[in-house]
């Protein structure tokens, strides 16, 4: 159903992101994806998204903590691809640490690359979907967007930041034939995940079993990590026209966490 149709999807050289853009892709969307990584394994991500929609995908290298370097995607979006009609705002990262200690370029980075590198994106994007009469914008939050855990108060207060924006910028569009929402993963099974586990293991003084266990898990009632393709495909759901009153929504898929 996405065929002739464009998806940006930052933070896309891995995780959640390049699973996003897989499940666009499948669909015949043409595909631009961004982040950090090694080249030659960017370039064959970038390969197989074309074998999978049979049509263009496109990396750009944007450091989305540039708000010049958003802007040159965008101009380069419209050059090549026709604009953005599907935008994934998913590009995050995380650092764990006591707030005393927090440190202050720490937080400055969480907070332009989680939160007002969405903003950046969104005021870019939305007058071509006005134009188009049709646009998708869809954030990965988290479930720190609704709850908080201690150590990680630039991400929470990022997380919580984005659910705002979404809401705000999907009453603004809601008569343009555009919808805003966010989905909010519990821990899923990622490089991000992964790599905050030895600071955590510092934080709190414990093992990596027990981060994984006590501290991961403990608050998914599932008892299990949220895969990939489980937030993929609501991303693709929420692009297909039966989702055209879904906007405005902060969408779970945390195994139960926020229920609690
Ligand atoms: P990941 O580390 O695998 O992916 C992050 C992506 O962002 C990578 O492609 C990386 O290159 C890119 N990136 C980092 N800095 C960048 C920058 N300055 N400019 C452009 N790109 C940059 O992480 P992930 O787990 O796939 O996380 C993706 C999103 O999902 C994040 O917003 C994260 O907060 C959110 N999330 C993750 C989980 C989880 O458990 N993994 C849970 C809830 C929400």
């Amino acid at each position: 159903h996405l065929k002739g149709k464009t998806a940006l999807v930052t933070g896309s050289t891995s995780g959640i992101g390049l699973g996003i853009a897989k499940a666009l892709a499948v669909h015949g969307a043409n595909i631009i994806i961004n982040g950090f990584g090694d080249a030659d394994a960017i370039e064959a991500e970038r390969k197989a998204l074309e074998e999978l929609n049979g049509g263009k995908a496109a990396y750009d290298s944007a450091d989305l903590t540039k708000p010049a370097a958003i802007e040159a995607m965008f101009a380069r979006a419209e050059a090549d691809m026709g604009g953005v009609d599907i935008l994934v705002n998913n590009a995050g990262t995380q650092f764990v640490s006591p707030i005393e200690d927090f440190p202050a370029e720490k937080w400055d980075l969480i907070l332009a690359l989680n939160l007002s590198s969405a903003f950046h994106a969104i005021r870019l994007a939305v007058p071509g979907m006005r134009k188009k009469k049709w646009g998708r914008i869809i954030a990965t939050a988290s479930a720190h967007s609704l709850v908080a855990s201690p150590f990680k108060s630039a991400y929470v207060a990022a997380k919580h930041g984005l659910a705002g924006l979404t809401k705000a910028v999907a009453l603004e569009v809601a008569d343009a034939g555009i919808t805003v929402n966010c989905i909010s993963p519990g821990y899923v099974w990622t490089p991000l995940v992964e790599n905050q586990i030895p600071d955590t293991m510092k934080a709190r003084g414990l093992t990596r079993e027990q981060v994984i266990n006590d501290v991961l898990l403990a608050g998914q009632p599932t008892k299990q990590f949220v895969t990939v393709e489980q937030v993929a495909a609501l991303a693709a759901f929420l692009t297909r026209d039966e989702a055209a009153n879904i906007t405005g929504a902060n969408l779970s898929v945390d195994g139960g966490w926020t229920a609690a």
